[in-house]
């Protein structure tokens, strides 16, 4: 059984980034400048946006985080962004989920200009995604078959199954492995019997929110897991996945552990993403 290193996976891709950023002062005159905003002060936002700033920081990459009051109007942060899209030296343009319930993640996704989108949340981003025409990939996802790719897992023509259909994870990765050939199955609230569904799979992609809530029973002996979840276990109040790491482990073919698994690798991903904004900026 291997255990996923999404830590070291990420890092070579970090390095790799680092090493093409270097060159960019003397090609272009300058480095890729990647924004952050945080509203409020949700203690994971919090940790998430600090990380995206250090990794910035191990790439060369500049970053800027703006960080605004939990009762900022939705007015204010589309002016914010509107200013940042007409602001020649930003490249890419991150608003931290979730945002404040009085703000709409519509208006403010669709406000971001589609060439600064880092998180590739735009509607034209995804129409691309599903029309298969040029877009920007969401980091999750990207990751999660990076991750695949990374340790030799080939989904073509493999019955993967996939717990989650939000936007931003479960939806894109179904979408990214059936275009790599697997045979899909989405997997959410309503599914019946999903215990049987997912001892089906080959590949188990889990993008619940739920605290270990796949346990050995639903997971068939060589399985390949990534847990997407980033729960607290409620027991403990330790960070766990949405996988029972201990028992599912010994029937896995590989698994990522939680933390250290997909989590790195959504940063790397929004790492080469913000080099791909910054390539089409500087070329256009
Ligand atoms: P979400 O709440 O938007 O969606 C959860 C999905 O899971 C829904 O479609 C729902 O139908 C399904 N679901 C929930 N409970 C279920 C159950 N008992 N049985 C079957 N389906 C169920 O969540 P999300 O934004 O997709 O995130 C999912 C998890 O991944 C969260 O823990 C989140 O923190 C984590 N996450 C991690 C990263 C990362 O970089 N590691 C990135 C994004 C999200």
């Amino acid at each position: 059984m291997t255990i996923i290193d999404g830590k070291q996976i990420s890092a070579s891709i970090k390095e790799a980034v680092a090493a093409q950023v270097a060159t960019f002062p003397e090609k272009y005159g300058r480095v890729p400048h990647l924004t952050v905003i945080r509203v409020g002060e949700d203690p994971a936002s919090v940790v998430y946006v600090r990380n995206k700033a250090k990794a910035c920081e191990d790439c060369g990459i500049r970053n800027t985080t703006i960080v605004l009051p939990e009762e900022t109007t939705e007015e204010a942060l589309l002016e914010q962004i509107q200013t940042l899209n007409a602001d020649a030296s930003v490249d890419g343009i991150l608003v931290q989920l979730p945002l404040p319930r009085h703000i709409s993640e519509a208006r403010v996704i669709e406000t971001i200009a589609r060439e600064k989108d880092v998180d590739g949340f735009h509607p034209l981003h995804v129409a691309g995604l599903w029309q298969k025409t040029p877009h920007m990939s969401p980091c999750t996802p990207s990751g999660i078959m990076k991750l695949l790719e990374a340790i030799g897992i080939d989904p073509k023509g493999k019955r993967a199954v996939v717990i989650g259909r939000s936007n931003i994870v479960g939806l894109p990765v179904a979408k990214m492995l059936l275009d790599a050939n697997a045979t899909v199955t989405l997997c959410h609230t309503r599914t019946v019997n999903l215990p049987e569904v997912t001892r089906q799979a080959e590949i188990l992609i889990v993008a619940a929110g739920r605290a270990k809530m796949v346990g050995a029973d639903m997971v068939a002996d060589g399985a390949v897991v990534i847990d997407v979840g980033m729960d607290r276990d409620p027991e403990t109040g330790q960070l766990c996945g949405d996988v029972d790491f201990d028992a599912v482990a010994p029937k896995a073919s590989a698994i990522t552990p939680v933390p250290g698994g997909v989590g790195p690798m959504t940063i790397a991903c929004l790492m080469e993403n913000t080099v791909e904004c910054f390539l089409r900026h500087v070329s256009c």
